[in-house]
């Protein structure tokens, strides 16, 4: 669903991701981990082109979405993305920061839209706070909106860039049980986390990143187990 061939990403004169390549199957759940500075970020950019990849190609469901030519705001349907920062829009209600996108973007009339967001409102554990604002709800309920907000675009694929890091740790829970729900029912999934718990009982593959470079892929039993590369171990022992 996800082929990703020798990406390279420069910040001026460093190089900060060096031919970057993996491949997701559909309904893979990856999970990117790595030290703070080592790409992670940069690399989902990539995938949405919210950052421009300097060589390699992308291709998602084999059409080369890297292309200059490929329309971006197409691939950010096809392609949903939650971040740590939580950016609803504080004047609209939970159901009209969902509603917003299908009608503008998607071109839903009225009555779609909202049946569309209240079924992804469900999803996600929400449908009593249809109508309440972003203030109302706590940054779990708020995150878990993004979520549902991401997921009424049907996407082909959802990154998550730390979505639980900005939460106290005593709401990170509910965030990581929608997330483990959807990678259950066969969402694809490109997920940077700290959640350990999370990439092991639920990430089909982990992809360690040091320095901009892949440095271990493999199920999370190899990664945590058995690691193939002592930076690997050496790392997750630091995190765990
Ligand atoms: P963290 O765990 O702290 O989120 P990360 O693994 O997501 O880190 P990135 O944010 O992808 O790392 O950053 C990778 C490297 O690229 C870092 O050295 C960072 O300083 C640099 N970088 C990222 N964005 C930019 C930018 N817009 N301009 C210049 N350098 C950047
Ligand atoms: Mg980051």
């Amino acid at each position: 669903l996800l082929r990703i061939e020798n990406l390279q990403k420069s910040y001026g004169d460093e190089e900060v991701l060096h031919d970057i390549s993996f491949e997701m199957e559909e309904s893979d759940a990856f999970v990117l981990i790595g030290p703070s500075g080592s790409g992670k970020s940069t690399l989902l950019r990539c995938v949405n082109r919210l950052t421009e990849p300097d060589g390699g190609d992308i291709y998602l469901d084999g059409t080369r979405t890297s292309d200059p030519e490929y329309d971006v705001n197409h691939l950010r349907r096809e392609v949903g993305m939650v971040f740590q920062d939580i950016n609803l829009f504080a004047h609209l209600t939970a159901l009209e920061n969902i509603t917003l996108g299908l009608k503008k973007v998607a071109g839903m009339d009225e009555s779609s839209a909202e049946a569309r967001a209240r079924a992804e409102l469900e999803q996600v554990g929400l449908a009593d706070q249809a109508d309440s604002y972003p203030a109302e709800l706590s940054g779990g309920q708020q995150q878990r909106v993004g979520i549902a907000r991401a997921l009424a675009m049907d996407p082909k694929l959802m990154l998550f860039d730390e979505p639980t890091s900005s939460l106290d740790p005593e709401l990170t829970g509910e965030v990581v049980e929608v997330m483990r729900q959807l990678a259950e029912e066969g969402m694809t999934m490109l997920v940077v986390t700290h959640e350990m718990g999370f990439a092991r009982s639920a990430a089909t593959q982990m992809l360690f990143l040091e320095d901009g470079s892949l440095v271990e892929q493999g199920p999370p039993e190899q990664l945590f187990d058995a690691p193939e590369e002592e930076r690997t171990g050496q790392f997750l022992k630091r995190i765990t």
